[in-house]
């Protein structure tokens, strides 16, 4: 048998890997919140999670932007290991740089007495300490469909979607590699949700920035997701290109997600009967 050849590079249409996740593992007590989640997320591509409340999805965010530790596992942003917490100023900063976190709840993270301007200046004077932060404070508003109007509102003058438009804000001020969504649409209303939706799919075409959207609906998976896996006890039981995956389910438990979406002659009855038998 001849000697095997070197293994080939990646051909390069493929397109690279920005996060990388493998054998994920926490457990709190007797629940196992995440059980051996892997995945990959492609350099300026959209990775949807979804999976019903307490399935294990904001603990892998949460794992992911470190701001929760892993019992076992890695995870890989360019390939370079980021699964402990990175100690120190400079290192913490740079790993802010790589991935930044958007919340369902953006008055929760946003400070009541902080305007939206003093806000990004904040963000940008701690990342970029010599930047010219008020033509990025303009460009970052603009990009979130905000003016100067918002510059100078505190957030409790903002609507819902005004503020998680200034949540999307302040992490893009940092020019992360990926977003990662937590049911960031989840408390808006229907129209809402569309008009943020539209918003992250333009950033995501004009800056390639990749993002881990976490969602509950299946809706949003559709519209703003490539890939998407399907968590359930903390596990994954399926994974796929979108379109795929809702078309043409595998796992019983996606097709009971789709089932379980409200529509015309929909009878909530069968649900619970195959809820039962899973
Ligand atoms: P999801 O975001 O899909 O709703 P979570 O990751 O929040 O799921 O939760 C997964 C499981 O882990 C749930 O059973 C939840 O109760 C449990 N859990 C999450 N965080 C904690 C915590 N800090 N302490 C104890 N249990 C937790
Ligand atoms: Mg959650």
């Amino acid at each position: 048998m001849p000697e095997a050849a070197a293994p080939a590079a990646p051909p390069e249409d493929s397109p690279r890997t920005v996060l990388q996740v493998v054998g994920l593992r926490r457990t709190y007590g007797s629940v196992q919140a995440v059980d051996d989640v892997s995945f990959r997320l492609a350099e300026g591509g959209s990775l949807g999670i979804v999976g019903e409340s307490g399935s294990g999805k904001t603990t892998t965010a949460r794992i992911v932007v470190g701001l929760e530790r892993a019992d076992a596992g890695r995870v890989l942003v360019h390939g370079q290991d980021r699964t402990r917490a990175q100690r120190g100023r400079a290192a913490r900063l740079a790993r802010a740089r790589e991935v930044q976190m958007v919340f369902q709840d953006p008055f929760l993270s946003l400070d009541p007495r902080t305007t939206v301007g003093a806000v990004l200046r904040e963000t940008l004077r701690l990342h970029f300490p010599d930047g010219d932060h008020p033509r990025r404070i303009a460009e970052l508003l603009e990009q979130v469909g905000l003016g100067s109007r918002e510059a100078g509102a505190l957030p409790r003058q903002l609507s819902g979607g005004q503020r998680q438009r200034v949540a999307i804000a302040r992490a893009l001020a940092v020019e992360p590699s990926v977003l990662v969504l937590d049911e960031a649409v989840a408390a808006l209303d229907v129209s809402v949700q569309a008009q943020i939706l539209n918003l992250l799919s333009d950033i995501r075409e004009q800056t390639g920035i990749g993002y881990l959207f976490i969602t509950h609906d299946l809706g949003v998976v559709r519209c703003v997701t490539d890939q998407v896996i399907v968590m359930r006890h903390g596990a994954i039981v399926e994974a796929g290109a979108t379109a795929e995956v809702l078309a043409r389910p595998q796992h019983p438990y996606t097709r009971l997600l789709l089932d379980s979406v409200p529509r015309p002659g929909w009878d909530p009855r069968g649900i619970a009967a195959a809820r039962r038998a899973l």
